[in-house]
């Protein structure tokens, strides 16, 4: 029985058809409601010895006194907003780190370059083998390994169906957001696009403007942001990369309303160099945190934390506070993607994305940004526990939940089959997907973090001014 079915609504030839933009669209009677137990980072404060009561989808309280009548999970670590990735390229992601042997001056650079085109080559075998769902799906699993509840990157194809449904591993912003448009290649959009996208903009049609720009040091990508800024386009653009930025740049984002999207270690990977961010978070310009893809970038969004703390010990003289590493994989990326209100907080009335992580209580954030993979304990996803410690997962769902995934050496569990005859490949396993891409695909990236990390800073750190 519904309580309610809401969404976005398409009219054409005389039929209405109603598309709900998420679970939360679709009201189901309220369910038993259970509480974490454990230190919450929400994650401006951090509050000891707190309990976060979940109710159905959504966050219903955050209080230290222990509530009655329900559940009481021991989450035995920190409880966090489950990380917002704001950006990435999924299906790719089911590929180890390419090797190019050398830096570029930009992103145009590398296209051409063998290693890429025998990498295009093999994602394009898979592709037309029909197993694009399986990488999609495989691609989710590794995010949620390390935490992570959203990922950018997903774009309406047949595939859409099987992958982005609110029911299926992480979240698809664009799928719950129609106000999100997202450009890779923007400098290519006709006068005519580009008039339509202001249009829409002006129209609150689109909210955010996701464009990969200035991806590279030389002064070609450096006008890449006179040429958007003189197209009367950056009000509202999140920009990825920002690479030669400074505080002009910065200022001038700031004022527009636009933000950055960070992925040092990509950028360290292909031009030997990435940004300051110093002064775009000095402005109050919203900054996150992102991998960009495993090709590059570092394999997992706790990952690129990993590496970034390192970057701003070594770099930056620690200026950048483990606080705010954490609002930049939490807070800024879900008002980045046009999500604030509903995701990057342990609040009431949020959604329950929530991650648990092993670490001690006494410097949380630290604990965080120092975290790896196998210290993920628990990931929820709209109120439901997806993937997590063995003990967790059967004592919320009982002995048959999901199916069982090494970590590290140690049990975990994750839901991936669904019993849904209306969502393509949905009664796939994880063992299922893993066993086909496994066979197709020779260099297919571990799931097990402690297979797939490796030493994340290259060489060569240098920071473009
Ligand atoms: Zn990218």
């Amino acid at each position: 029985m519904l309580a309610f079915l809401r969404g976005v609504v398409f009219y054409s030839f005389d039929a209405f058809k109603l598309e709900p933009r998420g679970d939360e669209d679709i009201g189901s009677p309220a369910s038993t409601p259970f509480a974490l137990h454990g230190t919450v980072l929400t994650p401006d404060t951090v509050v000891p010895d707190a309990y976060v009561v979940v109710q159905g989808q959504y966050i219903a309280d955050v209080t230290t006194s222990r509530p009655a009548g329900m559940p009481i999970v021991e989450a035995s670590g920190l409880i966090l907003p489950g990380l917002v990735n704001a950006h990435d390229h999924p299906p790719y992601n089911i590929f180890p780190e390419l090797s190019f042997g050398q830096t570029f001056p930009n992103r145009y650079a590398w296209q051409s370059h063998p290693a890429y085109i025998a990498f295009r080559e093999r994602f394009s075998a898979l592709q037309s083998q029909g197993l694009m769902c399986e990488m999609w799906k495989y691609a989710e699993v590794r995010s949620l390994l390390a935490g992570s509840t959203a990922q950018q990157g997903a774009y309406p194809t047949d595939y859409w169906a099987c992958y982005a449904h609110p029911r299926i591993l992480v979240r698809n912003p664009e799928r719950i957001n129609p106000a999100l448009r997202t450009e890779v290649f923007p400098m290519r959009l006709s006068e005519v696009e580009r008039e339509a996208i202001r249009r829409r903009v002006a129209s609150s049609a689109y909210t955010r403007v996701i464009i990969h720009l200035s991806e590279g040091t030389d002064d070609a990508s450096l006008a890449e942001f006179t040429t958007w800024q003189s197209w009367r386009l950056l009000p509202a653009s999140v920009i990825i990369h920002g690479i030669p930025y400074g505080p002009a740049e910065f200022q001038a984002m700031r004022s527009a309303g636009a933000s950055l999207v960070w992925s040092p270690r990509s950028n360290l990977r292909l031009y030997g160099a990435t940004l300051d961010p110093r002064p775009a978070l000095a402005l109050g310009l919203q900054v996150s945190l992102a991998p960009d893809w495993t090709l590059t970038g570092s394999y997992d969004i706790l990952r690129e934390l990993n590496t970034t703390e390192a970057l701003n010990r070594e770099r930056f003289a620690g200026a950048i506070t483990a606080s705010t590493l954490v609002q930049m994989v939490t807070t800024h990326p879900a008002g980045q993607l046009g999500l604030d209100g509903r995701l990057g907080r342990i609040t009431p009335g949020y959604l329950a994305d929530i991650a648990v992580i092993a670490g001690a209580p006494g410097d949380p954030y630290s604990a965080v940004v120092s975290a790896r993979a196998q210290d993920v304990q628990l990931v929820l996803i709209g109120g439901e526990a997806v993937y997590g410690r063995e003990a967790l997962l059967t004592m919320l769902y009982g002995p048959d939940a999901g199916e069982p995934i090494t970590v590290c050496g140690e049990r975990r569990r994750i839901r991936v089959a669904l019993d849904a005859p209306n969502i393509p490949k949905s009664e796939q396993t994880l063992a299922d997907i893993t066993a086909r891409l496994q066979e197709a695909e020779p260099a297919l990236l571990p799931l097990d973090p402690c297979r797939a990390y490796r030493v994340n800073l290259p060489a060569v750190v240098r920071l473009v001014q």
